[in-house]
């Protein structure tokens, strides 16, 4: 019997002899709140009783009194299930320790973080997640393993298809990840090497991730017109979904550059028609119209990266070939905006950072590709990339299959308040969806769609992952100039049942736990 329909007994046969309520004694009550499960829409007046690690009690008082030896009042706040970020990039910083407190996340009420997205994970998988399993982490770990990693572990970055024996040690390294623990597979068939990688090469570690019940993410092939085009990409999602017969998430979604502003309507319409024919295909945004990349990332041709850093300034200054890639390079920026919209966050050389590629170009009276190059060949700088309308993030937001998702890196402020942000900008300020809606998009459904048991949910025998925040206040402060600014409007955030951020101030405590697929 669950423990509350027992308690209601309970009290029912005691309130008639005695007219006296009994009384449950737990660890935590958060009491007075707005209460939303992360599944509904909907908020209950409930209190939220927690023991230990789990939430042992979640409803009204009327007929039960819930005594706590810490109660948290929640007069005036929304209280929500700890939202998970889907797409992070935080496998450094739980090697670091400080940043394995994950304090970007927990400030913005992130419980749980899924990280080696993009198709970059630590191979070996279960190496690392035992390693932070023994350090330590301020917010729970998910893990996924990245195809990219695991094919140039398997063959090193040759841009050819697998021999079998190679194909063999890849379908291995997924194998051994999956039986660690692994939530799925990543790609980042964008990004070298997964670039490399044919359709069926994906479609075929895919099905082994399937018959451990894993996910597939993927950094898509094409976000943009740069190969296959946006809608091609998509349709390759989806194929992947239905040769693999796995679950297809595509990961920070949207219409990248002038070449595709405007088809939010039509990717919906693509994702919606394959949702009808039984794939099971899901995405994640962030709230940006800009998004993270390099100087390189953005405008140098993937092809001319084949063999590494050497090969690659090599093929720059080849005759030939130098003016290929500078050819490609014009209009890679011209379909990302111009020199104008890409702004330097990070460099090597801190005296880049605030100016846009067209600054520095001026500065050097260099034309804009070869200010990119000179960049490119020093090593590279961060970038934020603005390439985004808000029309489309409007129309992908509103979508039901439409998650939250950080993408979190440094140098955009992204890390520090995506989810702050869908509340303050799209829920109060446009209201793009609903306030119940935003919450389960960042928790219950995200759990559903990564198969994490027994979180995103306020839910009896649910872990208890709990956040108290204020629904007007809560707000982003971080902002391309300063992205490391934590958020505001987070008062409480719970993990394992551990109070973390208390009053808007962190505790100190590393109660997250390295997430095993069940
Ligand atoms: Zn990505």
């Amino acid at each position: 019997m669950r423990l509350t329909t027992f308690l209601i007994l309970l009290a029912l046969l005691t309130y008639s002899c005695t007219k006296k309520k009994p009384v449950l004694e737990v660890d935590i009550a958060i009491k007075n709140g707005q209460v939303y499960d992360g599944i509904s829409e909907s908020p209950h007046s409930f209190t939220v009783g927690i023991e230990a690690d789990k939430i042992v009690f979640f409803g009204a008082e009327e007929i039960i009194d819930i005594k706590a030896k810490t109660v948290i009042d929640a007069s005036g706040k929304a209280v929500v299930p700890g939202f998970i970020d889907p797409h992070t990039h935080t496998t450094q910083d739980l090697n670091d320790s400080v940043a394995r407190h994950n304090l970007p996340f927990l400030t913005q009420g992130v419980t749980t973080v899924i990280n080696g997205n993009d198709g970059r994970s630590p191979i070996p998988v279960g190496r690392a997640m035992k390693l932070w399993g023994l350090s330590g982490a301020g917010t729970n770990v998910g893990v996924l393993v990245g195809h990219g990693h695991v094919r140039r572990a398997a063959m090193g970055m040759e841009n050819r298809p697998p021999t079998s024996e190679e194909m063999q040690e890849m379908r291995e390294i997924v194998t051994k990840a999956m039986e660690d623990g692994a939530l799925g597979m990543s790609t980042g068939l964008y990004y070298t090497p997964g670039n490399y990688a044919s359709t069926e090469e994906v479609i075929e570690l895919s099905k082994i991730v399937s018959e451990y019940g894993g996910v597939y993410d993927t950094h898509q092939r094409d976000e943009s017109s740069y190969s296959i085009g946006l809608m091609n990409s998509i349709k390759e999602v989806i194929r992947i979904g239905a040769e693999a017969d796995i679950p297809v998430h595509i990961s920070h979604i949207k219409a990248l550059g002038v070449d595709v502003w405007g088809k939010g309507t039509e990717m919906v319409a693509l994702i919606d028609s394959a949702k009808s024919a039984g794939i099971d295909i899901t995405a994640n945004q962030y709230p940006y119209v800009a998004s993270g990349t390099s100087v390189g990332g953005s405008t140098f041709p993937n092809w001319a990266r084949a063999g590494g850093q050497e090969e690659m300034i090599k093929r720059i200054d080849d005759e030939v070939v130098g003016l290929t890639i500078r050819q490609e390079m014009r209009d890679n920026l011209r379909r990302r905006g111009g020199p104008s919209s890409l702004l330097i966050t990070r460099s090597g050389n801190p005296d880049w950072i605030g100016l846009t590629l067209e600054d520095l170009s001026q500065e050097w009276r260099l034309e804009p590709i070869e200010a990119a190059l000179k960049i490119i060949k020093a090593g590279d700088a961060s970038v934020a990339s603005f390439n985004m309308t808000e029309e489309d993030i409007a129309i992908l937001m509103a979508q039901p299959w439409c998650m939250t998702g950080s993408d979190g890196s440094a140098g955009h402020p992204r890390k520090y308040g995506t989810f702050p942000r869908k509340f303050r900008k799209y829920v109060i300020e446009d209201s793009v969806i609903s306030f119940g809606r935003a919450v389960v998009a960042s928790s219950g459904q995200v759990a559903e769609t990564f198969n994490i048991k027994n979180r995103g949910q306020i839910k009896e025998g649910y872990f208890a992952d709990i956040v108290v925040m204020d629904p007007t206040t809560i707000r982003d402060n971080s902002t391309f100039e300063k992205p490391e600014q934590f958020a505001s409007g987070i008062d409480y955030v719970l993990v394992n049942g551990e109070v973390a951020i208390e009053e808007g101030r962190y505790t100190g405590t590393l109660a997250g736990k390295i997430l095993k697929r069940e």
